[in-house]
């Protein structure tokens, strides 16, 4: 499997640190208000990454933050913070924000198929950790007290813009956002390991530490967690590419520092959502969510879809039509798939393979996951029977997640039930109760009536007996009871 490297700026053939187990670290939601569904492209994608490496045959151990506090207006340390912001907005405590809209993030990842993942931890959880790590930066001078503040010196680092050639002016411009710098910085690019003092005194949750009673920094939330959960060593690290700077390259610059040696080895960044009109972006307080796309009539595994339609290297433009089109395609898919008999024909090895080998390529090529969904209308497409299709359909779905054979059993009962109505043949049950196995083998031997292979139909009722199923015809239709 070759996966891009943000930090070679190459694809690389993916090699765990242990054949055992991979370890990912993905950064997760800063809990003030809803996910949009710009942040919610890079969760479905890390969801696509995280399952295709359990799909590959790999033990897979996720690990993702929830960031509860220190995350402030600028990801270059400026600003209030986010939560509390939150907090205001709402009239509430920031310990309930964070609750509700944590549970909110979750709520949204079942709608999408996002699987949980194996540890999620919430950054006001490991204040001891960030307290251990930073006091040894202190002691071995990666770090400086200077007006309240604890700063990693970004100085002492040989090299410390991983991700990109800009210069250290721009950077620091780009993530300023009109905020006035911070005069205790030794370096523009230095950032802040835990604050005792911020323009913002109001700060709701304070700790106990060595340097004063304070709160951590964004970044050091995350480092601290991946090695909580995970070692001193980390195979792969996701998040949007708005976190590459500042907040992964500063991820890097303490943590290496802190353990004295290379600590992740795979850096991979998802390109925005963005709409028509700009990037898409919580701090604006208008966005779109998968509780809007749903009043709006769309089933939010439409928009997985979307997602999945274009490959994650790429910026993708949000717009209703590409929206409207991506709900048609997904229609259409769940009504070719419902249309499939699960009883035509026997697993047939040879197409399954030949068919899997081209998903398989496709995602191996750093998760290409356009040409996996062109892989899936191959399979509907190909010569062999319904069978091994559903079978294969069944085998991507495993990292697709596109819920299509669940939503096409629902299509192929609803018709069934339709094509009952129409026929005027009902099928009762004298306690009332519903029996899909049970219906389908009596509307099997409704159908044999039909096309006079009475024999068959003499068949299924002997067969329903010997079930207990006993059944008595009635005008136009059966009622049937156990015995
Ligand atoms: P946040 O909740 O702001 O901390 O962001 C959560 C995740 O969403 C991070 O990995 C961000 O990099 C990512 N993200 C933010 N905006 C977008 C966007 N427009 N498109 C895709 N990912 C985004
Ligand atoms: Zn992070």
């Amino acid at each position: 499997m070759y996966l891009y490297n943000s930090a070679s700026r190459k694809k690389e053939l993916f090699v765990p640190n242990s054949p055992d187990i991979v370890k990912m670290y993905t950064c997760g939601p800063t809990v003030y208000h809803f996910a949009h569904i710009g942040n919610l492209r890079s969760y479905i994608m890390e969801d696509i990454l995280e399952k295709y490496l359990r799909y590959s045959g790999y033990n897979v151990k996720r690990v993702m933050n929830i960031t509860d506090v220190g995350h402030l207006s600028s990801d270059a340390d400026e600003g209030e913070d986010k939560m509390l912001k939150g907090a205001r907005r709402e009239h509430k405590t920031v310990m309930e924000i964070a609750a509700f809209y944590t549970d909110a993030f979750f709520d949204d990842c079942r709608k999408l198929n996002i699987k949980k993942p194996d540890v999620v931890e919430p950054a006001t959880h490991c204040i001891e950790d960030y307290i251990r790590i930073i006091t040894k930066l202190m002691d071995t001078g990666y770090a400086y007290f200077a007006g309240g503040n604890v700063y990693f010196d970004t100085s002492k680092l040989e090299n410390y813009y991983v991700f990109n050639d800009f210069n250290a002016e721009d950077l620091a411009e780009g993530v300023r956002e009109g905020v006035s710098s911070d005069p205790n910085k030794r370096n523009k690019n230095d950032f802040v390991l835990w604050f005792t003092k911020s323009k913002f005194e109001d700060q709701a949750l304070k700790w106990d530490s060595p340097w004063g009673v304070g709160y951590p920094g964004w970044h050091i939330e995350c480092s601290a967690i991946s090695m909580k959960h995970l070692g001193e060593d980390l195979d792969i690290h996701c998040g949007g590419i708005d976190n590459a700077f500042p907040h992964h390259t500063n991820e890097i610059a303490q943590s290496e520092a802190y353990l004295g040696h290379k600590w992740c080895n795979w850096w991979m960044h998802v390109l925005h959502l963005n709409t028509t009109s700009g990037k898409m972006s919580k701090s604006k307080g208008e966005f779109l969510t998968v509780s809007l796309l749903e009043e709006k009539g769309y089933d939010p595994l439409a928009y997985r879809l979307f997602c999945l339609q274009s490959h994650y290297r790429k910026s993708l433009v949000f717009s209703w039509e590409n929206l409207d089109n991506a709900q048609v395609a997904y229609n259409k898919l769940v009504t070719r798939i419902a249309a499939l008999k699960p009883d035509d024909g026997e697993f047939d090895a040879e197409a399954a393979k030949a068919l899997k080998e081209k998903f398989c390529a496709a995602l191996d090529n750093d998760l290409n996951s356009s040409l996996a969904v062109t892989a899936l209308y191959d399979v509907l497409k190909a010569k062999t029977n319904d069978a091994t299709k559903l079978a294969v359909i069944e085998d991507f779905e495993r990292v697709l997640s596109l819920g299509l054979l669940e939503k096409a059993a629902v299509k192929r009962e609803a018709l069934k039930k339709e094509a009952a109505a129409a026929s005027g043949f009902t099928i009762l049950s004298e306690s009332g109760e519903a029996d899909p196995a049970v219906e389908a083998k009596i509307q099997a031997r409704q159908d044999a009536k039909k096309a006079k292979n009475f024999a068959e139909a003499d068949r299924i009722r002997d067969e329903l007996k010997a079930e207990g199923v006993e059944l008595t015809d009635i005008p136009h239709g059966v009622k049937w009871r156990r015995i």
